[in-house]
């Protein structure tokens, strides 16, 4: 897995930020990319994908949640690892960043070990999703490549993070997994985020699964298992 492959791609407008951000990246080895607005970020987009994305929230042209929602909901992006990079330090923005489909989200001021290591971390999580592009259970398949999910050939509509959380689970079936562990599995490290989060991704998950929703157990005073003896 050569970091070389392609460039991570900087959306930053801050000229001294964009700078520091191209040293510690290249200094751990990344090729990297600057945008300084969302219209050049697209752009380079359009050209070839990159690794991975640094998406800064408060650019001069569009917001970077914008961009993070329109590349969401592309199937060439939707699974491209973005990570929020801004000065916003609070909680529900993070919330919002996440839940919108970031990958990771790092506040300014940011130690550049602790960034080099989130990269790492959400491009491991990428490349184990990646062995497995497709995958079935029951009724229930989802099409990673397409960011598609099919409930009896059926594509059912998920949000960013259903989505997230199906594809986990479908990678760890008939595993019990508590709240905490699927916030970092499938959110991240992110200690602000409270476990009834899971439960609200859960019941949104269910609800688009339809019959198929049965497969999704809840254990109780442990967590959740994604359960492949299903009728649905
Ligand atoms: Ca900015």
């Amino acid at each position: 897995m050569s970091k070389q492959n392609s460039p991570i791609l900087v959306v930053e407008d801050e000229p001294g930020i964009a700078e520091l951000l191209r040293f510690t990246l290249a200094a751990a080895g990344f090729s990297v990319d600057v945008a300084d607005n969302a219209q050049a970020a697209r752009a380079a987009l359009a050209n070839a994908l990159p690794q991975a994305v640094l998406l800064d929230w408060m650019l001069p042209d569009v917001p970077g949640i914008t961009l993070l929602r329109e590349w969401r909901n592309c199937a060439r992006t939707a699974a491209l690892p973005i990570i929020m990079l801004t000065a916003k330090g609070l909680d529900e923005d993070k919330v919002r960043g996440l839940n919108a489909g970031a990958d990771d989200y790092v506040t300014k001021p940011f130690s550049p070990r602790e960034l080099v290591a989130r990269i790492n971390a959400v491009l491991r999580r990428q490349s184990l999703l990646l062995a497995t592009a497709e995958q079935s259970v029951g009724a229930i398949t989802l099409d990673d490549e397409r960011h598609l999910v099919l409930v009896h050939g059926v594509t059912v509509e998920l949000g960013p993070a259903e989505f997230k959380l199906l594809r986990f689970m479908m990678g760890h079936a008939e595993r019990v997994f508590s709240r905490a562990q699927l916030l970092d599995q499938v959110w991240g490290d992110h200690a602000f985020l409270e476990e009834r989060t899971v439960d609200v991704h859960i019941m949104r998950l269910r609800k688009s699964l339809g019959a198929s929703a049965d497969c999704i157990k809840t254990i109780r005073g442990v967590g959740y298992m994604l359960n492949t003896d299903i009728p649905g």
